[in-house]
């Protein structure tokens, strides 16, 4: 038996966690902080957390009604359709839906780089295939990143699906919603425009949920990951045109969100102080990092701040062996580059010390 040829296929490599670096150091996991995925410092909503034990006894039947729950509760939250709502085994599960629901054999995507990597692996899981456009713009010393309608458009050669981060991953920057719909408008008629605000409570700009009425080309990706703190429970769900009508129900896996997972959704969704707080914290943190940190940062809207420090790669052993886990932006195509998580005030402040005396030594 033959695989089909999965050699353009990619893994995702996440950032490592506490545990595994802890073993391979032969240290204390107690000795670290983790900053280099982007998750909730602050943990879960307690209400969140309390919902998922309550979960447990009812895991013997499928999630029926709580995923309608679910459903409505964000339809309502975002004043759209039931039908608009897509719920996915997170924010990744709900870009395959968008794959599944759009592309035919061979059709291409454009995508970011750098970038995150799963659009460009959902989209050859879906038999697509995959083009860049580049964010990196202009000649300032040592990236320039401009995310407008033009650095889209530029590469854009007929793509069936064009995917927007905003805020980006890793950069932090964002794109306008005049540049959004630019994007949509210049675009071909069949090409959709996916919008992906897994960062889009940490920015006060304005979610491009508000164009989904009146055009039928684009879709928002938002998620439980980041802000909500529930990344372990995998809970993510794209908003989608109404036109689309009742296509989720035809290319969604039964039951794409567990029992688990709608519970602690619904529950989340009522703790708006547990994301106000979590806000509060990221804005404290962001600053202070930008402030603080002895390199040059870019200006961020989401959870993290993005450094130049000129060898990642090294910078990222020398924190790590301190104790502290950044990501080195290599993978992405930035080996100058650490992208630091906000973490609490503490966390923050041990990052910032700690990397500015490895950036001191070298
Ligand atoms: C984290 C993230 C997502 C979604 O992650 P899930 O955990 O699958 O919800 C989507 N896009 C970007 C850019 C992200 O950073």
């Amino acid at each position: 038996m033959q695989l089909r040829d999965l050699s353009d296929h990619v893994e995702y490599r996440a950032g490592r966690g506490i545990e595994e670096v802890a073993r391979e150091l032969g240290r204390d996991p107690s000795e670290f902080v983790k900053l280099s995925s982007n998750e909730n410092p602050h943990g879960p909503s307690p209400k969140a957390e309390a919902a998922i034990r309550d979960a447990a006894a009812e895991v013997h039947r499928y999630p029926k009604a709580v995923h309608a729950d679910l459903t409505d509760a964000l339809a309502e939250r975002w004043d759209v359709g039931a039908e608009q709502v897509w719920l996915g085994n997170g924010g990744d599960g709900a870009l395959d839906y968008l794959a599944r629901a759009t592309l035919d054999p061979g059709d291409r995507v454009l995508v970011p780089t750098p970038g995150f990597t799963y659009y460009g692996m959902s989209a050859r899981f879906h038999h697509g295939n995959v083009a860049e456009y580049d964010v990196r713009r202009g000649e300032a010393a040592p990236e320039a990143f401009a995310l407008t309608a033009d650095t889209v458009l530029d590469a854009y050669d007929g793509e069936r699906v064009v995917y927007l981060t905003s805020p980006h991953n890793p950069t932090g920057d964002r794109f306008s919603l005049d540049a959004v719909e630019t994007v949509a408008d210049e675009t071909g008629e069949d090409a959709l425009v996916v919008v992906d605000e897994a960062y889009g409570e940490f920015t006060d700009a304005p979610s491009a949920v508000s164009l989904l009425g009146d055009r039928d080309d684009v879709a928002v990706l938002r998620t439980f990951s980041k802000a909500y703190g529930l990344a372990g429970v995998r809970l993510g769900y794209a908003l989608t045109p109404p036109a689309w009508g009742d296509a989720y129900a035809r290319v969604q896996t039964p039951f794409a969100a567990s029992a688990v997972a709608c519970r602690a959704g619904l529950a989340a969704l009522d703790d708006d102080d547990h994301v106000e707080q979590t806000v509060d914290s990221v804005t404290w943190s962001r600053r202070h990092l930008a402030e603080e940190l002895d390199a040059r940062t870019y200006e961020s809207h989401a959870n993290f701040v993005l450094a130049h420090v000129g060898d990642a790669t090294a910078v990222t052993e020398a924190a790590k062996r301190a104790g502290v886990l950044v990501r080195d932006c290599t993978s992405f195509g930035l080996p100058e580059h650490v992208r630091v998580t906000c973490g609490t005030r503490e966390e923050t402040e041990r990052a910032v010390d700690v990397l500015n005396e490895v950036l001191a030594d070298r």
